[in-house]
């Protein structure tokens, strides 16, 4: 669903990313692990093409991503993403912000688009806040509605950035309970999170990356009992 082969990037001089090989299979959750700064961003971002890549091969559903054309919109459309922060739209009630893109990018019409926010604010557990403001929601209702909205839109695809980061501990699992549900439905999902215990519980692979590079790519409880590198000893040793 999603290949990598021998890519890199630059920002002007910094080489980012490194020879990346890296093969994503349909409804796989793949959990990419590594040190502030190395990569991991960047990396998820040149899937949907919100960076580009320098050179290399990037294909999502065996579509070069950065051929002239390829129409971005539509693989955008397939592919959902959820950022560290919610990005709602304070003016908007929570069934509005989920409406907005099913109905301008997928041409839906606003019945339908409520029909879908219904179904997805229900599927995240929330249904009652859809006339609420994103004001009035605690973080973690917040991120659950940007997961719906990210649903809304049909992806075959979900990339989240660091999806908890900038939520209070408490409402951390809420969210993740979220998430585990949808890779239980078989939903192909990469996932930068520093949550191991997410990692361990639904990860199919785990990949560690420094510096731009992958060092390791391996089944969660090989990768957490005995990581072959010693840069991902060092990794785990400081967050455990
Ligand atoms: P991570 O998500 O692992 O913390 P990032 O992918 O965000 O890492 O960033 C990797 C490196 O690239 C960092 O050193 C960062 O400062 C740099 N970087 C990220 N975005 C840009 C940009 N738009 N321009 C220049 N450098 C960037
Ligand atoms: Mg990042």
């Amino acid at each position: 669903m999603i290949q990598f082969q021998r890519v890199n990037k630059h920002y002007g001089d910094f080489h980012v990313l490194k020879d990346i090989n890296l093969t994503i299979q349909k409804g796989e959750v793949v959990v990419i692990i590594g040190p502030s700064g190395s990569g991991k961003s960047t990396l998820l971002r040149c899937i949907n093409r919100l960076e580009t890549i320098t050179d290399g091969l990037l294909e999502v559903n065996g579509i070069e991503i950065n051929s002239k054309n390829t129409d971005i919109n539509d693989l955008r459309k397939n592919i959902g993403m959820v950022f560290q922060h919610f990005y709602l739209y304070p003016h908007k009630t929570v069934l509005q912000n989920i409406m907005l893109a099913p109905m301008k990018v997928l041409g839906k019409s606003e019945e339908e688009a409520k029909k879908t926010a219904l179904y997805y604010l229900e599927k995240v557990g929330i249904p009652d806040k859809a006339n609420s403001f994103p004001s009035q929601l605690s973080g973690g209702q917040q991120q659950r509605v940007a997961i719906a909205r990210g649903l809304a839109m049909g992806p075959e695809i979900m990339l989240f950035d660091e999806p908890t980061s900038a939520l209070d501990p408490e409402m951390i699992g809420e969210v993740l309970d979220v998430m585990k549900a949808l890779a239980r439905e078989g939903m192909s999902m990469v996932v930068v999170t520093h949550e191991m215990g997410f990692a361990r519980e639904v990860a199919d692979r785990v990949i560690f990356i420094d510096k731009g590079q992958i060092l390791e790519d391996a089944d969660p409880n090989e990768f957490f009992s005995a990581p072959k590198e010693e840069r991902a000893k060092l990794f785990l040793s400081r967050i455990f």
